[in-house]
């Protein structure tokens, strides 16, 4: 049965550690549901995870599985599966013996075990790869086996450590829209580091925002993209990433280069624009418009890619992104006119880079 996880406080410090690898972590995922946790290398996603496995303990605060406080309890005691990158699996059996591994550590009648393996070998379509040895796979074969092994228990919570982050591209999001449809068949509650936006933003009803040990943001996909919490989460997420461009506000105005604004606050601020509020051409009723350089062009089929420069603030670039339909865009080095819709725009403090205003 899916089990909620609910962490209360939790931190870690590793010893010599300058500052905790996980800081006073708080979260409540609930049954049935997949938490993405995401954010840079050592923000510490793969700590919180394998405390939640039991393979490393909280310094203090409590971790709870569904109504069990975890403190003490040894990672064979807890019903989790963990599936990570490159799984090592086991090379000298074949692939339905690796399946059916967890079960047989749990003196499961065999038939039972065989009943088990077949099921999950169908969710994933590996029937047919069931008497290959890992040696014999593909590299997205034997994550479908390291998931079969996962999901033969039918654990109360699935715990995954970027586990497709060794395959290409397009294995990569094949495997994606399976493991989406693989976790909600099956209801699961899952726990899922990866440092790709696209997999948080398509695999979780929440997504934990890391950085520095610390949570930065806690939300469903549609809060961290429309609402982000900080300029950090707010240049996380989008294709291209939202624009982050320093600037001052005099008077409740702020200029850069040669786009003139209302900002709804004063002071130093960073201002965040995404790509989909800016167009090439004149401004329509309601939008600014202002000249720009083209200094990078990225045509990738569908859409092409802009970055549009504004000039300079001291020594930092303004740089915003535009996209436009298919191969269609003006040259490197070509001056254009843009125009964005003000009330897209996103404005964040200039120090913390802490919310202030925005569209949502
Ligand atoms: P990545 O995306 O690179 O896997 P992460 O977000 O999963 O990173 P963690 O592996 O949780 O980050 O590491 C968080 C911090 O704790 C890092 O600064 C790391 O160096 C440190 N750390 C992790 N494990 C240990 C350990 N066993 N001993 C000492 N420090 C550790």
């Amino acid at each position: 049965m899916a089990a909620s996880v609910t962490l209360e406080g939790v931190e870690r410090r590793f010893a010599g550690a300058e500052r905790p690898a996980v800081a006073k972590l708080s979260l409540e995922l609930r049954a049935g549901q997949t938490l993405c946790l995401v954010g840079p290398s050592g923000c510490g996603k793969s700590t919180t995870l394998r405390m939640i496995a039991g393979l490393d303990e909280p310094d203090s605060g409590r971790i709870r599985i569904g109504d069990r406080d975890m403190r003490g309890v040894a990672p064979q005691a807890r019903d989790v599966a963990m599936v990570f990158q490159g799984f090592a699996l086991y090379p000298h059996m074949k692939a339905r013996d690796i399946i059916a591994f967890p079960l047989k550590m749990r003196r499961v009648p065999a038939a039972e075990r065989e009943k088990a393996v077949s099921e999950a070998a169908e969710l994933l379509d590996i029937q047919h790869l069931l008497d290959r040895r890992p040696d014999q796979l593909s590299g997205g074969e034997r994550q479908r086996v390291a998931m079969g092994r996962a999901i033969v228990r039918r654990p109360e919570v699935f715990l995954f450590d970027e586990p497709l982050s060794n395959l290409d591209a397009a294995l990569r999001a094949e495997l994606r829209v399976e493991l989406g449809r693989l976790l909600r068949e099956l209801g699961a509650t899952a726990v899922y580091v990866t440092h790709d936006q696209v997999e948080a933003m398509t695999l979780g009803h929440q997504i934990a925002v890391m950085r520095a040990g610390r949570l930065e943001q806690l939300g469903t996909p549609r809060e961290i993209y429309e609402a982000p919490a900080s300029a950090f989460v707010a240049g996380f997420f989008g294709s291209p990433p939202m624009a982050l461009c320093p600037g001052e506000s005099i008077d409740g105005r702020v200029t850069l280069g040669d786009l003139e604004l209302v900002a709804p606050l004063q002071g130093k601020l960073t201002l965040g624009i995404r790509s989909e509020i800016v167009h090439l051409g004149e401004p329509s009723e309601g939008e600014v418009g202002f000249s720009a350089a083209v200094v990078t062009r990225e045509p990738l089929g569908a859409e092409t890619h802009l970055e549009l420069s504004l000039g300079t603030l001291g020594d930092k670039p303004l740089l915003i992104r535009a996209k436009t339909r298919g191969f269609d865009a003006p040259e490197v080095g070509a001056k254009v006119r843009a125009a964005l819709v003000p009330a897209g725009l996103h404005w964040f403090d200039g120090d913390g880079g802490k919310r202030l205003a925005g569209n949502a």
